[in-house]
């Protein structure tokens, strides 16, 4: 009953876990909506350092390490208790994010994010939805939103594009779990398909 939603920026993530959480509540079933970095208290403040461009940003083992110890009192607090209750997590952004983001995009060994992973999440959505966008089109839905401060620079689009590859790369190795969802298409259309996938894979 744990459901993620991945993308690069500007995928439509937002819109589509709106639809998600409307259809499961359907069910009467409790729902709760989450996003990373963040979704407790204290989540929340590790997010707001990481974002806020004022701050000179992370070395990029300190961004992983942050976004872990967002992600460790996330599923302690939040997800965890959700799960165990019989509720439906629906998450913006989970572990493949750090797979994508400070894998692919700062570089870090993925066996080093896998090895976190294991030792303080423990646990892996049962559906991944990865909303797939080409980095031009995300550049201009974006225009002018809170991005990460250093990734506004010249270099974005090479860093997007190697966020993007690591997200195709874990979904073409485990199919199963992570479905590829073109986000390239009108917003009304891409819900319809997650929220198909959500059915599909719930019933
Ligand atoms: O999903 P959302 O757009 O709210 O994410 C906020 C920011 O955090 C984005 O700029 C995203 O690129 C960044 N991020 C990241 N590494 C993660 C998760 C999010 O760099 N593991
Ligand atoms: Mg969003």
């Amino acid at each position: 009953r744990f459901v993620s939603l991945e993308g690069g920026e500007g995928a439509g993530k937002t819109t589509v876990l709106n639809a998600l959480r409307e259809a499961l509540r359907e069910g009467g079933d409790e729902v709760v909506a989450t996003r990373e970095p963040g979704g407790t208290p204290l989540a929340e403040r590790i997010r707001a350092l990481l974002l806020d461009p004022a701050h000179e940003s992370p070395c990029a083992n300190a961004e992983l390490l942050l976004m872990f110890a967002a992600r460790a009192q996330h599923v302690h607090e939040t997800i965890r208790p959700a799960l165990d209750r019989g509720g439906w997590v629906l998450c913006d952004r989970f572990t493949d994010s750090s797979f994508a983001y400070q894998g692919g995009g700062r570089g870090i060994d993925a066996d080093w994010i896998a090895e976190l992973e294991r030792r303080v999440v423990g646990l892996r959505p049962g559906l991944t939805l990865l909303l797939d966008l080409d980095v031009a089109r995300g550049r201009e839905r974006t225009r002018g939103r809170d991005l990460v401060p250093d990734r506004i620079e010249s270099e974005r689009d090479e860093f997007f594009e190697r966020v993007r590859a690591a997200y195709r790369a874990r979904a073409t190795a485990d199919p199963a779990r992570i479905r590829v969802i073109d986000a390239a298409r009108p917003a009304g259309v891409v819900a319809a398909e997650a929220v198909r996938l959500l059915r599909e894979w719930r019933d």
